[in-house]
Formats: structure tokens, C-alpha cells, sequence
């Protein structure tokens, strides 16, 4: 076990999340049964939400979200360059064009500042975003209150891409809430905060589009005779109204979800006091250390440091290479969009959002999951510790 692979996130699967799955295959639903309705309800219970639409991924809740805030061909979509690419594909999905908005270099969200100096100039030009999507990276939420200040002046939706949030809050309500944004969606990969294997969901306090994703998730079909154009042929009838997809999470997912949930504080709990230890452990070493907004309490999906040396680039990638080495499962998030080939492709180019490269240069993603041990932890800071000691002694020997 003592060089046993550390990777950068995993799921934690307790026995009673195995039994919940186990119920659901033994019941009579294994798919559009109870538990997906009882998965929704202890998100939108615990976010402080009214509603909530379970669904196969965080992209598919992307997708989702954008065609219910009407995004089309024509429309564009604005995101940050510092995120997975689901955050910007969605608005490709639906034909909208994708801009990015460069980071804060403090806390590497977007930047208010920016979004709001590239919102004058798009004003000028008559060419508003649609809809825009900050992106809570590492679990720490963006400025939302201004961000919903900014939407109100220019009128465009707000989506929040809160895959690494739940479980975090921003001035003291939890992510998730949708009082700065219309929609807001978070990821159940097994490396995010819960799990359902692949899944995400959607939530939201607005009735209207509630109705539209709950139609979207499947094929666009409804039962409801109001919503329906001419008479009901009986209790077998449905009429498909508009286009949608089969976006569905099955029970054995959500059985799990709900599992899930009732460990999410304990989750972050742990996730809070391992970062505080790598603040402690790592402090002295050339390195920036994750910066936390007052205004919030982050989930800590991640714990990214910026190698801050003299030649940075290199040392990023000889620490990072120094950490695989002794098989610590680093990682690196994100590499900037609009730097991805099918982007470039685009119109993009590098340049474009210097402080989402900068960062990029610098970060790596430390282990941090909620069962790492603190043995776990201190082998990763102590791997780190040399690598940095045989750096300041070859400069002495030089
Ligand atoms: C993981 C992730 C997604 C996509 O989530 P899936 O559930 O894997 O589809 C989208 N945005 C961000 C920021 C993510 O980290």
C-alpha cells in the first residue's frame, strides 16, 4: 500500500448506498420509477429550490438548460475559458455561437470586471449574449450577486455550471438556490462532490421552465390535455410538441443519488479540513495556494496550486511529472477552451484570454476526495517537499 496509486478525486460508496441500489433492482422500477422523483426532492429540499430535473450528465443538463432559455442559431452563449468544454459545447449544441470571458486571476472564475467591459462593447455592436454560464471552478462560486446585477441591465440568462458546487454556498444560502440566475446545474460524475455514476441535474424556481425540461429530458412529449393541440384520443394518449431527447436518469442512479445526499455535508466537511491541511502543510514551498472569496464556502472539488517559481512552466511540469512518478494521480484543470483544436478551428486563438493561460501554465490539481486518509496527504505533501529540495539544491551546487 505505500505506493499504492492516490488519484485526484474518487467517489466514496458506503455500504448503505450499495443496499439502495440493490432495493431498486429488486423493486418493480429499474427506470421512471419512485426514485428519481425522490432524488429530485432531496436536491431542491437541500439547494432551497422549487424545482428539480434529474437527467443522464451534467452535459445533457447543459444541453437542456440552453434550449429552455431559448438559445438558437443566431444567439450566443458566453462562458469562462477555465472550465470542462460541456460548459461551452452546450451553446454548439444549439447552434449559438460560444465567447469566453477571462478569469479572476485570484479566485480563476470569471471575471465580473471583464464580463462587464465586454458586455458595453457587445451593446455597441448589437451583439448581447443570450445566455451566459459562470462556472463555480474548484467549487468556489462566482460573484453571483453582480453577475445578477449585469444579467438585469443586459438581459440575458444565467445558467450556473455548479458541477463542482453542491454542497457550497454563496453569502450564507446554499449553491444552488437560483436567486442570483435562472437556472443552475450540477454533475454527479464520481469525481465531483456525489455520485450517481454518470448524471446531473437541473434546478430551477421558475414553473415555466420547469415544465420544458422535464419535456426535453423526454422526446418533447407531454400528457397534459392543456398543453395538447385538439382532443385526447383516451388515458393511452401523448402528443410530442416540440423536439427533445431521452436524457433520463434511471432509478439505480438516483436511488444512489438520494443515498448520496445524506452524507453531502460530511463530504464537505472532510473536503474543508484536508484543504485547510495543505494550506498548513504546503505553506513555505513556491506555491500560490487556492485564495478563498468571505462571500462564500466552497465545496473544494478541487485544491489547485500555481507552481510559482522562476521559470513556472517548466516546474509545473517537472513537479507534475515529479508526483506521477511516485504515483499521486495529479491532474491538471482546465486547459483553457478556446486553446482546444475543434476551437481554434472556431475563430479562437491563443492570446486571446491571457490571464485563463497564465493560470494554466502554473496549476495542478492535488489529490483531494473525501475518504483520502491523512497518510494519503502526507505523502502527496512530501513528494512535493523534495521535488522542491532537489530544485533549490541543484541552484546551490550551480
Ligand atoms: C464535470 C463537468 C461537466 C460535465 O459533467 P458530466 O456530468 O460529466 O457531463 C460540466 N462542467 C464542468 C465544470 C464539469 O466539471
Amino acid at each position: 500500500m505505500e505506493n499504492s496509486l492516490i488519484p485526484y478525486g474518487r467517489q466514496s460508496i458506503s455500504e448503505s448506498d450499495i443496499q439502495a441500489v440493490v432495493d431498486v433492482l429488486r423493486s418493480d422500477f429499474i427506470t421512471q420509477g419512485p426514485a428519481v422523483e425522490r432524488f429530485e426532492r432531496s436536491v431542491s429540499e437541500y439547494c432551497g429550490v422549487n424545482y428539480a430535473v434529474a437527467v443522464n450528465s451534467a452535459t445533457s443538463a447543459l444541453h437542456i438548460a440552453c434550449l429552455a432559455a431559448g438559445l438558437a442559431p443566431g444567439d450566443s452563449l458566453w462562458t469562462s475559458p477555465n472550465t470542462f468544454v460541456a460548459s461551452a459545447n452546450c451553446g454548439l449544441y444549439c447552434g449559438a455561437t460560444v465567447d469566453f470571458v477571462d478569469i479572476d486571476p485570484r479566485t480563476y472564475n470569471m471575471s465580473v470586471e471583464c464580463l462587464e467591459e465586454k458586455l458595453k462593447a457587445a451593446k455597441q455592436l448589437g451583439k448581447l449574449p443570450k445566455v451566459v454560464i459562470p462556472v463555480h471552478f474548484a467549487g468556489q462560486s462566482c460573484e453571483m450577486a453582480r453577475i445578477a446585477e449585469l444579467g438585469r441591465e443586459y438581459g440575458f440568462t444565467i445558467i450556473e455550471d455548479a458541477s463542482h458546487a453542491i454542497g457550497a454556498k454563496y453569502r450564507g444560502e446554499p449553491v444552488g438556490n437560483c436567486q442570483f440566475s435562472d437556472m443552475t446545474v450540477f454533475s454527479f460524475h464520481p469525481v465531483k462532490i456525489i455520485t450517481t455514476g454518470e448524471g446531473g441535474i437541473v434546478v430551477t424556481n421558475q414553473p415555466r421552465l420547469n415544465e420544458k425540461l422535464l419535456r426535453l429530458r423526454s422526446h418533447g412529449i407531454t400528457r397534459a390535455s392543456n398543453l395538447m393541440e385538439g382532443e385526447s384520443h383516451g388515458l393511452w394518449y401523448y402528443q410530442q410538441i416540440e423536439l427533445g431527447f431521452n436524457y433520463r436518469m434511471t432509478d439505480m442512479q438516483a436511488a444512489l443519488g438520494a443515498s448520496q445526499m445524506k452524507r453531502l455535508d460530511k463530504f464537505v466537511t472532510r473536503r474543508h479540513e484536508l484543504a485547510q491541511r495543505y494550506d498548513s502543510l504546503l505553506a513555505g514551498l513556491p506555491l500560490n495556494l487556492p485564495w478563498q472569496s468571505p462571500n462564500g464556502y466552497s465545496a473544494f472539488h478541487l485544491y489547485v496550486v500555481q507552481v510559482d517559481a522562476a521559470d513556472a512552466t517548466m516546474n509545473r511540469s517537472h513537479a507534475f511529472n515529479a508526483l506521477r512518478a511516485a504515483n499521486i494521480g495529479v491532474n491538471v484543470h482546465y486547459i483553457p477552451v478556446h486553446t482546444q483544436p475543434y476551437y481554434i478551428k472556431n475563430g479562437f486563438a491563443e492570446g486571446m484570454f491571457p490571464e485563463a493561460e497564465r493560470y494554466y501554465a502554473k496549476a495542478i490539481s492535488l489529490p483531494l476526495f473525501a475518504s483520502m486518509t491523512d497518510g494519503e496527504q502526507d505523502r502527496v505533501v512530501s513528494v512535493l517537499r523534495d521535488f522542491f529540495k532537489g530544485i533549490f539544491m541543484q541552484k546551490e551546487l550551480t
